[in-house]
């Protein structure tokens, strides 16, 4: 059986990655600039990625199918991004957005790397918003929270119902800064269609470039991959047709471990399919609750709701005015049926 070897640092998980970073081995900054690192993909990992590493002094070559890094699927997200600030002083801490996040990962993710994520949340949010995220604020100007995704405290930070795009944004202006300093050559319109390994490691891409139809070759010491998910297994999907796992299979065929599979997000809550011409839905959910929005049924007797014992629905209807009191006093007056 083969055994994955996930290479967490030691010690105990609060300082893991601390640890690790303050031992790890440096390289001389003469040297990074004869280290050339691939990253396929631009959209919030790959393009952070790039833009991190060119400002690091690596040379990076970044590679995206579409015309512009603008157009990776994370713009589509609404949401928000969360981080242990405790603006809301609810008690939130480090260690509650990595419970949090493990309990809603079914406790199946790895310990140290959550814990990092949660450490490094709050840097995470301060650079967003020095690029200039234009994130919500409260009415004395300081940053808004809100509650998402069944946290027990306000800790998302969100732009309407459009945090992936302003966030996209922000990644791609910084991107920007590395291409016009020369640290970062952009390849945008070419396809990865496999990865290069040498001695078990991976040591660069063959790309098609869509434009002239070529297939080309390019070599690096170290590949990233940031390609996105792949939802778009899914018929009717949030995910464009881009999310379809294509470098994912091309690094596990040559030897990459895939792991959970099952960890696919979908939206419940989107605009209906309206033609043949439509690749993707869009969801609605998020950026109507965002605006202060609340989603309650158009007909009391249709969904399945009610037909629950009335006990049931009584807590549900209480619990309902409560979080329409909560979510529409504060933001907006505006309050409609949807569906
Ligand atoms: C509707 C919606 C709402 C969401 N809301 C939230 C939210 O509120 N909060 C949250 O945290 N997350 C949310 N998400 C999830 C989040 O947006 C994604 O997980 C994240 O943006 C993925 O970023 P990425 O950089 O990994 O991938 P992507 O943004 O999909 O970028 C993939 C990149 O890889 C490139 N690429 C792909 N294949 C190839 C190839 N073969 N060759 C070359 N390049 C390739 C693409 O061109 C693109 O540049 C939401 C997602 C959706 C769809």
């Amino acid at each position: 059986m083969t055994k994955i070897d996930s290479k967490i640092p030691e010690g105990q998980l609060a300082e893991k990655w601390s640890n690790y970073k303050a031992h790890q081995k440096l390289v001389n900054p003469a040297n990074k600039r004869r280290l050339d690192i691939i990253v396929v993909g631009t959209g919030l990992a790959g393009a952070s990625a790039a833009a991190s590493l060119g400002e690091m002094g690596f040379k990076v070559f970044n590679f995206c199918i579409q015309d512009s890094p603008r157009r990776a699927h994370s713009i589509a997200a609404q949401g928000g991004i969360n981080a242990a600030k405790n603006y809301q002083n609810d008690g939130d801490s480090v260690y509650r957005l990595f419970y949090d996040t493990i309990k809603g990962g079914d406790y199946r993710a790895r310990e140290a790397n959550v814990y990092r994520l949660a450490e490094v949340s709050n840097a995470i949010i301060d650079q967003c918003v020095a690029q200039g995220v234009p994130f919500a604020r409260d009415y004395g100007g300081t940053l808004d929270n809100r509650s998402f995704g069944g946290a027990q405290v306000s800790r998302t930070f969100y732009a309407k119902g459009q945090t992936g795009q302003q966030l996209l944004l922000g990644a791609y202006s910084a991107l920007s800064r590395q291409v016009h300093k020369g640290n970062v050559k952009l390849f945008t319109r070419y396809e990865m269609l496999d990865l290069v390994v040498i001695e078990g490691r991976a040591r660069g891409i063959i790309a098609r470039n869509l434009v002239t139809g070529e297939i080309e070759r390019f070599s690096a010491h170290a590949v990233v991959i940031g390609t996105g998910g792949y939802g778009n297994a899914f018929f009717l999907s949030t995910n464009a047709m881009g999310s379809n796992g294509s470098v994912a299979i091309q690094c596990y065929k040559k030897g990459a471990y895939f792991a959970n599979p099952c960890y696919a997000q979908i939206h419940p809550t989107c605009i209906p399919v309206h033609g043949d011409k439509q690749s993707k839905l869009t969801l609605m959910s998020e950026s109507l609750r965002n605006d202060g929005r609340i989603w309650f049924p158009k007909s009391w007797k249709m969904p399945k709701l009610f037909r629950l014992e009335p006990k049931k629905q009584q807590i549900f209807l209480t619990k309902t005015a409560i979080s329409i009191w909560n979510v529409v006093i504060p933001h907006s007056e505006t309050w409609f049926h949807v569906m």
